[in-house]
Order: C-alpha cells, then structure tokens, then sequence
C-alpha cells in the first residue's frame, strides 16, 4: 500500500533588520538545517553561509516593480513543503511585524503543513538600539505603537490623532513629507519630534532628526532606502545636547540632527 509522502516543516525566522548578526541564535540553527530557504529582499544576502547548501528562492517583493504576489509566495511554500522536509521562510526584521505573515501560516494550516515561528528583531527595534533612543521613556513614554504608514492598494494611509507617547511608522519611506502633512492635519502639534532612520542596524545606516513640519526635509537624504520614522517621546535623544544643523552621519548612534526651534 502506498503511503502519501511526509509534508515537511516550515520554520518562519526572523532574519532582523537586514545585518546578518542580528538574528536569533535560535534563528541561526533553524537555518542551517534548512533544505530551502525562501527569503526576502530585506534579507542580508551574508545568512546564505549558513545554508550553503540549501536551495534559496528569491521570493522578495519589494517596492512596486514587477514581483511575486502574495498569493504566489504561499503556493511555492506549500509546494517545497511536499517536496523538501525542512523549509525555511526568511522574513526580514519580525515576521509578525507587516510580514504577511497571517497570510503564510493560513496557506500551511489549510494544507495541513506544520510550522514554528522564530522572532527577529523589528525595524523599529533596530533604530532605536542603534540611535541609542529608548522608545519607552520613564513616566513621558509609556506606550508605543506600530503602524504602516500605507493603505493595502498602496497609498498613504489617512492619519490619526496621537494614539501612543511614541508612534513608529514602517513603509513611509516614499511619502515622508506627505506623512508629515497628514500628522499635522491629524492635530498633532508641528514640534513634535520625529526621527527617521533608513537602513537601520547595518553598517550603511543613515539616522536625520526633524520636526513634523520639517519631514519633507528627510526625503532626499532617506530615497530609495527602508526607512522607519520615530514620531514622540521615543524619537528625543537622551542627552539634552542639541545639535545645529542637518548632517547624514553614514552609521553609529545619532545621526543627523536639526535644530529644535526654542
Ligand atoms: N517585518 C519587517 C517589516 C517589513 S515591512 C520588520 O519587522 O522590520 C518593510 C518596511 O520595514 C520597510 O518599508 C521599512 O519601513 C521597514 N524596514 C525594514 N528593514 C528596515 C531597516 N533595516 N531600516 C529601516 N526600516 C526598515
């Protein structure tokens, strides 16, 4: 009698911010039993030394060129699921964190694929530990959040009045003075500190200092770049010491720094 063939086992891993020594040590092992490894664009190309001998599929949409819709990326996970016992899926940053994750663990439940999820670390996460600004702060910085600044067709998506001392936005990185605009409209006061942080955790990070009403300011000096923008009480350095002009500083804790007006 035949026997229908073993499924294998996804593992979602948490690659971090795109600095291959930012993954879980966890992470690490999963992937180096992995027999295929589907990543993402956001990925340090540097994992591969720990599956080298893994298949690795290019599965990585990013920005609006042509690429892999979602529906796609779940087909050809189920897929090397029946034909490869260990499956990696390689999510930059967090895979709960705008990872389409849901979407992923659906596909493997509805085939009755077995799965396990490794966390990394975020975006957010990574910006504030390399600006060295807290994103909670004792007593001024009780809350956090997280959101995308785009719509699922693609867009802006409408803003809200503060909702959290210190609100981080993923994917505004095309639309920053924009996002600025609509924060403002939203009621949020024009001196707000925000910070923008592109590349955030590797060894090309570029970090700028602004106000809501001087965002557009960070356009040029973050295009084409992952960008992650700090809004609130997170987005304050620590020390008190001002700086005085805009400065791209490539790497390292601040970076580039404007005036607060008094
Ligand atoms: N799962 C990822 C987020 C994926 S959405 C995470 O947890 O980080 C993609 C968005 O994440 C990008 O548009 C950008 O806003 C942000 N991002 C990812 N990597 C980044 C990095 N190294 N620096 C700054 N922003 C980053």
């Amino acid at each position: 009698m035949n026997s229908a063939p073993a499924l294998g086992h996804v593992v979602f891993i948490g690659a971090g911010p795109g600095a291959a020594d930012l993954i879980t040590v966890r992470g690490a092992r999963r992937l180096t039993e992995a027999e295929v490894v589907l990543f993402d664009a956001l990925t340090d190309p540097a994992l591969r030394e720990l599956a080298p001998n893994a298949r690795w599929i290019d599965v990585g949409k990013r920005g609006f060129c042509h690429a892999p819709k979602q529906t796609e990326i779940n087909a050809v996970l189920v897929r090397c699921a029946h034909e490869y016992r260990r499956v990696v899926r390689l999510k930059g940053g967090d895979p709960s964190i705008f990872g389409r994750l849901e979407e992923e663990l659906l596909a493997l439940a509805e085939a009755g694929i077995g799965c396990e999820v490794v966390p990394g670390v975020t975006a957010a996460i990574a910006a504030a530990a390399a600006t060295q600004r807290p994103l909670t702060r004792r007593g001024r910085g009780r809350s956090v959040s997280l959101s995308t600044a785009m719509t699922k067709e693609g867009s802006l998506a409408e803003a809200t009045p503060p909702s959290a001392d210190t609100e981080v936005f993923y994917m505004a990185g095309r639309q920053l003075a924009a996002l600025g605009r609509r924060l403002l409209a939203a009621g949020w006061p024009t001196d707000t500190p925000v910070m923008v942080v592109s590349q955030a955790g590797t060894p090309d990070q570029r970090a700028s200092d602004h106000r809501l009403d001087t965002l557009a300011a960070a356009s040029m000096l973050h295009a084409g770049r992952p960008a992650i923008v700090t809004v609130g009480a997170g987005a304050r350095p620590v020390s008190a010491e001002a700086a005085t002009e805009v400065l791209a500083v490539p790497s390292g804790r601040t970076a580039s720094v404007e005036t607060p007006t008094p």
